[in-house]
This record gives C-alpha cells, structure tokens and sequence, in this order.
C-alpha cells in the first residue's frame, strides 16, 4: 500500500480529545504528520503569545507521549503547507475551523491551493457550540440581540464532537528534508525576554489540556446555582477560569457544555458560554469590529487625548480601588474578574473620556484569554458603541459597584495592599480617611459623570 501520510495542521485546538481533524485523520488510517505553523496570526499580544508557547509545549508533550512530535514551523501559512505536503507527499490535510477574518481567508486560499494539486483538504468543527453561520433570524440574516440569538441557538442541537484522546496514534517516519526546517523551542519568540515580566502569569497558569480537564472537573464539582449567585463578586472565585483554556482549543465548548449540563441548575453558565458564541457570530458578520463603532453616531464622540489618564488606568493607579484591584489583577495573572472587566472599562471610556478602542487594545495585549471577538464585543458594549450595548449614559459608579461586589474589600485588599489596612467601609474611598501612600482620585466622580453625559448628549 502506498503511503500518504495525514497532515493535521493545529492552529487554536490545542488537544487530543474531542478533536475531529484529528479524529478523522485517524480514521483515514494514514500516518500522522502533526503540525504548528508561526507565522501572522501567532503574532498575538504579549500575554496570549506567552500562552501560546506554552500550549504548543503542552501538545508537543502529549503528542511524544503517544510516539510522536509536533512540528513547529515559520513561514507563511499556504507556503509552509505546501512544503510540508511535498517534503513528506501527504496526501490529505486536515484541520478545524478558525472563524476570525484572516484566518477565514488564509484557510480558503489553502484549501483551494491543495485541492488543485489533488491533495484532499477537509476542515472541521470545534470552536464553537454552533458554527456561526447557523444561528439565524427566519429571514437568514445575523441576530444582533443577544437574547434573541440565545433563545433561537438553544432550539438547535450543540455541535458535539466528542471522543475521547486517540489511544493509538500512527505516526510518520522522520522525513531529514522536514526536520531541517523545524523551529527549536527556543527560537519561537513568544515569551518576554528583556525583562521577563511573565511571573505572574506562571505562577498563575499552566496551559494545556490536562489542566483544562481538571479546572473543567473542578468546577463542575459545585452546584451552578451558586455560579449564578456569586458569579459577580470577584472574591469568591466561583466561575470558571476556562477563558484561556477555551481559547487555545485546550477543550472545546461542547465538551464544556456537556459537562455542565449533566449538573443541576446549568443555565446561567451556559448562557455565558452563549455569550462566546454571539461574539464570534458578530465577528463573522462584521470584521472590523475592533476598530468601527457599531453605532455610527459614535464616530463623532469627542474622546479625551489623555497620555497621563490612559498610564495611570493602565497600571492600576486612579485611585479608585476597585479600578486598580482589576488593572492589577490583570496585569499580574493575564485575566481580570468578569465584573471588574465591565467596571474597568466603563471607567475608561466615560470617567476619563477615552476611546474604547485604546482599552480594547491594552486588554488585547495583557489578556491570557484575548480573543478577537469577545475582547472588542465587550468593549462595544461597555463602551455603549455596540448594537446590543448597556446605553452610554448608564455611567457605572466605581464606588458604588466597589461596595455591592466587594462588600467586605476583599478583593480589593488582594491587590492594593497599600489600603489594605482600611476598614471595610473606608476601603472603598481611601480619600476620605486621608490615608496616605495610595494615589488620590485622578478624576472627580461627578465631574467625571456631567462630562461624559454632555459629551454624549451632544452627538
Ligand atoms: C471589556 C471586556 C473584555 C473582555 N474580553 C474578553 C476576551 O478577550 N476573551 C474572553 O474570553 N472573554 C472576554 N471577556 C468576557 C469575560 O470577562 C471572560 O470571558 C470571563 O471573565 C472569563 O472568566 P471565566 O472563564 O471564569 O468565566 P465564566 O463566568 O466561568 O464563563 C464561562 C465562559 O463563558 C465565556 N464568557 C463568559 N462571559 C463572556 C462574555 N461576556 N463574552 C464572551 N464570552 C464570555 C468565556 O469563554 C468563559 O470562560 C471580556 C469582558 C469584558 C467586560
């Protein structure tokens, strides 16, 4: 029998289990050249990238385990392909789908590329709970109402691969002209160097599947209807801390989904994990949806040119506590509470008057679980631009969110050790109690709030 081996080209599916490329790779009966491509769209923001060298470790591992390797290849996406189905003469190659714009466009270029040399080419699903041209108003256009996207989604079946990890992989002998062009470890150029600021990140994270798996166990371990309690307040930690893992594919959101529905009371968590599915939805429909307002009367919004305001939002220094708790919390661990997410960004775009899209980018940057459809929906809907955003003038009160989601500062206290002495009540306004070595309020809370909403009503 001649031998044709099977390209599975891994991109944003970092996993075993649960993956139909590889899955049906298998089942092809072919040997297995796996593959990991550097090239644009690895070049992500600095907490993602440093993610992401630890999950192409974390697959690499657990590909050895089962006789075989990852290959690790720079270069253009079509080219490199190419290359590796001519160095090794495979003869088909398989990969899951990726839904941002330029992913979109670079796999069908692919696909077309080998089809017209005779190479099979078949994409599958994995990302989503539904692929997002299938969730659709009657007439077939894209929902924009998140809960009218939800209620139709829910009426369809979730796209569930499931399986387990291939017990047994067949691999590809070394082809030498394929082993010259791999990347050593070392040279793949994700990871701070000079400095090195990852520490917070390592000490926080470990990427790959097994650790999606047991954080996905854990989790399911408690009752959801304490999720959908709790899930607010930032110090109890009750959600779920998958984002990442979602993210890099680590385990897909059927598998997710699953799992919480075999528990009692699921439904607040799953429709959060609809909320994910909405955001690539919207990408899919709109590609620019991290540089154009989706309300266009947005356009003539006259923000604020504040480097100093921007610096000191950046690095945790407003002196609004539960502000600078998140833009630490975020800058240490590469995540930020869901909450303080909302509360943080509201702060930048109506408090201090500035873009979304300078939040949108600092979030792309520092976020471990960044991605391009969630981050600027988010923002979108913070920032009141988006189709089905909270409305601009719904301005949210530091304070007042500090006291109802942080009641005791608890979190607070985590990662502003400076006012870590105040009583419960007090840390929530240090400038009431002249405390000292804690910057004092870089912008007036109600000065702040007439500004925006004049800014706004002026459009
Ligand atoms: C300004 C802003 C920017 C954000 N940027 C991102 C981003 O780049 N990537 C990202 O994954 N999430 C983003 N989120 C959404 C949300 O904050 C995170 O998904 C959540 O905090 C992750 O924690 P968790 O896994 O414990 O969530 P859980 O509460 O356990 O939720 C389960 C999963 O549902 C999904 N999810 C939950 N809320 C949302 C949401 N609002 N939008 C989209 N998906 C959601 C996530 O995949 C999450 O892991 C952003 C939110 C805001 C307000």
């Amino acid at each position: 029998m001649t031998v044709s081996p099977t390209l599975v080209w891994f991109r944003e599916d970092f996993r075993l289990a649960d993956n139909q490329a590889l899955h049906e790779a298998v089942q092809r009966g072919q040997p297995l050249i796996c593959l990991f491509i550097l090239d644009e769209t690895t070049l992500m923001g600095a907490a993602a990238q440093w993610w992401l060298d630890g999950a192409i470790h974390a697959l690499a591992a657990d590909l050895r385990a089962k006789g075989g390797d990852l290959h690790v290849l720079r270069g253009p996406a079509q080219s490199v392909v190419e290359t590796v189905v001519q160095a090794t003469g495979a003869g088909a190659v398989f990969w899951n789908r990726r839904y941002d714009p330029h992913g979109r466009e670079t796999d069908t270029g692919i696909k077309a590329a080998l089809q017209g040399q005779g190479v099979v080419a078949r994409s599958f699903a994995g990302a989503l709970l539904h692929e997002p041209w299938t969730v659709r108003t009657q007439s077939g256009s894209p929902y924009k109402i998140f809960t009218a996207f939800w209620r139709a989604a829910c009426t369809l079946p979730v796209q569930a691969f499931l399986r387990p990890a291939p017990e047994k992989l067949v691999f590809a002998a070394p082809v030498p002209a394929l082993e010259a062009l791999r990347v050593p470890p070392e040279q793949y150029g994700l990871l701070p160097t000079t400095p090195d600021w990852a520490g917070g990140l390592r000490e926080t994270w470990v990427p790959g599947e097994a650790q999606a798996c047991a954080q996905l166990a854990d989790f399911c371990q408690y009752d959801q209807a304490d999720y959908a309690q709790t899930r607010d307040f930032p110090a109890k930690e009750s959600t779920s801390g998958l984002s990442p893992f979602l993210r890099f594919g680590h385990v897909s959101p059927a598998r997710v989904w699953e799992s919480a529905q075999a528990r009692p009371n699921p439904e607040k968590f799953l429709t959060e994990l609809g909320w994910r599915d909405f955001a690539w939805s919207l990408l899919f429909e709109t590609p620019d949806l991290a540089s154009r307002n989706l309300r266009p009367e947005f356009d003539a919004m006259p923000w604020r040119t504040d480097p100093k305001g921007l610096a000191a939002w950046q690095h945790g220094q407003t002196g609004y506590p539960l502000v600078d708790a998140g833009m630490r919390e975020l800058w240490h661990t590469g995540v930020m509470h869901n909450r303080v997410r909302m509360v943080v960004a509201s702060f930048l775009v109506k408090h201090l008057l500035i873009d979304w899209r300078e939040g949108e980018r600092w979030f792309a940057d520092t976020l471990v679980d960044y991605d391009p459809a969630s981050n600027p929906m988010n923002w979108q809907w913070g920032a009141g631009t988006g189709v089905d955003a909270a409305p601009y003038f719904r301005i949210m009160n530091p304070v007042l969110q500090s006291r109802k989601f942080d009641p005791q500062g608890a979190y607070i206290r985590s990662w502003v050790p400076e006012i870590a002495h105040l009583s419960d009540k007090d840390i929530h306004t240090p400038w009431e109690t002249g405390c000292r070595g804690y910057v004092a309020p870089i912008v007036d809370h109600a000065m702040a709030r007439a500004r925006a909403l004049a800014a706004w009503k002026a459009l």
